[in-house]
């Protein structure tokens, strides 16, 4: 009989993926996806380090399940308890004691591993830990069939990362840049495709700084590797994120100009616009590279719309800087933007500089700078939403809408529209006329309902 799993997943793309693939790996010994953790007989959490008090949630989640365990277990049944991800993968032992009632805890690297890891905890009865850099590599471990719920997919190219900026612990946690062959990416894009994918988004902690070994031996960076991705029959769209801005390089910039697939899309991590702040988070880029890196986007596309990231505190920002950052906001018009007040990760150098009061910036000051940044951020996104109306955008359908008869997709600028829309459309492209924009989504309205906008 069919095990039930069920999978919370916290944090990026890339754990979203993770959990994706973990789900395939356990099918095989008969476990099905829940959707909900009650009465599950495995439950994992896949976790994510980035935010503040990543590991204190992590363990409120699993007091929470260890009452479902117990009352599976008086029962007669059993519930396997297990955790993955960054904070597995940086505190795995510190988690097994605090929570000792967790059966395994295994790092992003090994989880082509479970069914093993699942059966020496059910045979023993005793807790697993298993966070090496295996020398075997996951990838060669993994199912090659894909499964694909919809119409987008996420595809992992390359993991690690070897940047080292002063407030991240990802380095820590997924170890140094990894990409993956060439013919094993495409590979797994043919069965993303043949399980129904219109659009992938190629995913790396640094995608742009992809190294594969490629089908004739050599060295492929992105670009070259896109190219081969697009050239598959049945998908349309291509994304890729995220981006490190000094490895953006010409020849991917001119990718973007002659690959109709690759959306007009790019989420460019900038994360402040002053120079010193940059340098303090061991950034590679200036500020006037990355505008350099925006002028040669622009022309080679340009409708391109760009997103970012900021952090806003970041131990020794003054005023000035702070004001440099609202600047470039002003300048670069970003049309989506992901934005969080500094908080230290014990254990990276930024941290180390934010115990010292001459670098803290006050919470009151970070609070203030925040909500100032937030607000030119959103103007900039309404006004490139209210800038669609009128226009006609293909639209790939995602998703049923809330209010029966309406579809949910997105724009090639991956804005969210909303369209009534038969449901026999969805996972398919369709041209919308936009009609309305607010700050968060669009509407429209169908145009010409058989065309495929990039086929
Ligand atoms: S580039 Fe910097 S922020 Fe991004 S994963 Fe690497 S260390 Fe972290």
């Amino acid at each position: 009989m069919a095990k039930k799993l069920y999978i919370k997943t916290y944090g990026c793309q890339m754990n979203v993926y993770d959990s994706e693939r973990i789900a395939e790996v356990l099918a095989p010994i008969g476990f099905v996806l829940s959707d909900t953790s009650d009465d599950a007989d495995m439950v994992i959490l896949n976790t994510c380090h980035i935010r503040e008090k990543a590991a204190e949630k992590v363990y409120s989640e699993l007091g929470r399940l260890r009452k479902q365990k117990a009352t599976k277990e008086k029962a007669g049944g059993r519930m396997i308890l297990g955790v993955t991800g960054c904070v597995a993968q940086a505190e795995g032992a510190e988690v097994l004691k605090r929570a000792p009632y967790v059966d395994l805890v295994f790092g992003p690297q090994t989880y082509h591993r479970l069914p093993e890891m699942v059966a020496r905890a059910v045979r023993q009865h005793g807790q697993v830990l298993d966070t090496d850099f295996p020398e075997d590599n996951k990838f060669d471990s993994l199912p090659s069939t894909r499964t694909v719920e919809g119409a987008t997919a996420f595809l992992t190219v390359q993991e690690g990362c070897d940047k080292f900026c002063t407030y991240c612990v990802v380095p820590y946690t997924r170890g140094a840049e990894y990409s993956r062959p060439v013919g094993q990416v495409l590979k797994e894009a043919q069965a993303l495709v043949r399980a129904g994918a219109v659009e992938i988004t190629v995913l790396g902690q640094n995608v742009n700084a992809y190294h594969g070994t490629g089908t004739d031996g050599e060295e492929w960076g992105l670009a070259q590797l896109i190219r081969e991705i697009a050239a598959i029959k049945g998908l349309d769209r291509i994304r890729y994120i995220t981006s490190y801005p000094a490895e953006m390089t010409d020849e991917l910039i001119e990718a973007h100009a002659d690959i109709a697939k690759l959306m007009p899309y790019l989420h460019l991590p900038i994360q402040s616009g002053a120079d010193s702040v940059l340098k303090a988070m061991n950034r590679q880029h200036t500020v006037a590279h990355y505008k350099t890196i925006v002028q040669k986007l622009r022309k080679a596309v340009p409708d391109i719309a760009l997103s970012s990231d900021f952090i806003v505190g970041f131990p020794g920002e003054t005023d000035a800087d702070f004001e440099e950052t609202l600047k470039l906001v002003e300048e670069i018009q970003f049309i989506q933007t992901y934005s969080f007040k500094y908080s230290a990760r014990p254990g990276t150098p930024a941290a180390l500089l934010d115990s010292q009061d001459e670098y803290h910036v006050p919470e009151a000051v970070k609070a203030t700078r925040l909500a100032r940044l937030q607000a030119a951020l959103n103007g900039n996104t309404l006004a490139f939403n209210l800038g669609a109306v009128g226009q006609t955008y293909p639209v790939l359908l995602e998703r049923l809408g809330k209010t029966p008869g309406y579809l949910v997709g997105r724009s090639p600028y991956m804005q969210t529209v909303v369209v009534a829309a038969p449901e026999h459309f969805l996972h398919t492209i369709q041209n919308v006329l936009m009609t309305q924009a607010g700050p968060n989504s669009l509407q429209g309205e169908l145009v010409n309902s058989a065309q495929r906008a990039t086929a």
